[in-house]
């Protein structure tokens, strides 16, 4: 999953990164209200939006009210001051979907992101099942007929983008934004590398990973 974190504080940003990459996400950061609402139009392979709304030369009401003015349905947690009953009501009603009021556990905070992310997925449970190979989203774990795959973080990812989009073409560039943090130098022979290798894993039975050429790759759909 990718999130971007808008939050001037720089501790209180580093954590939650830290916690958030732990737990496998692809992270980016800005500061303030400015960065947060162009970093926002630029970034379509978004799975979650962390909001302060106490934010520096924009405010998080406004960036939350001018995401959804552009018609995006980003699912949006805010953090907001634990005193701040009306930011919170009025975030709530601007469109942001979950709130958390400072300061919050870090353990909490996650586990409301996977599960703002699984809705945003439209999917209820944290398994996702593809013939024979049933992947985790909370643990991590990807299984081929009940035997644990062993796969990098890199891999995981690349599983975790096909799965969620089977049968439908996945772009190089899409994968390069999927799955690299700003900054982070990842060519599409990189992509060509990871995908080689997560065939060789899960590639087995009816798991088959198309590749388009010149456009990119696709997780053929199983029939039931
Ligand atoms: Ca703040």
């Amino acid at each position: 999953m990718r999130i971007l974190i808008a939050e001037d504080d720089q501790v209180l940003a580093d954590g939650l990164m830290r916690a958030l990459r732990g737990a496998g996400a692809v992270v980016d950061h800005v500061a303030n209200g400015t960065e947060a609402d162009a970093a926002l139009m630029i970034n379509t392979e978004l799975d979650l939006l962390i909001l302060d709304l106490g934010l520096p030369k924009m405010n998080g009401l406004e960036v939350l009210k001018r995401l959804r003015g552009r018609g995006s349905a980003l699912p949006v947690l805010i953090l907001t001051a634990a005193d701040s009953v009306d930011e919170r009501v009025k975030g709530l009603d601007y469109g942001a979907d979950d709130y958390m009021a400072k300061p919050f556990s870090l353990q909490e905070l996650e586990a409301r992101v996977r599960a703002l992310v699984r809705r945003g997925m439209g999917a209820g449970s944290s398994l996702i099942r593809h013939g024979p190979l049933v992947y985790d989203q909370t643990g991590r774990v990807a299984t081929i007929d009940g035997k644990m795959v062993e796969l990098s973080a890199r891999e995981l990812g690349l599983l975790e983008v096909l799965l969620q989009r089977t049968g439908r073409l996945v772009s190089k560039d899409q994968l390069v934004d999927r799955l690299c943090e700003w900054g982070e130098e990842v060519s599409n022979n990189a992509i060509e590398v990871y995908v080689h290798r997560l065939r060789k894993k899960i590639e087995k039975g009816p798991i088959r990973i198309a590749t388009v050429r010149g456009l990119g790759y696709c997780l053929e759909k199983i029939a039931p």
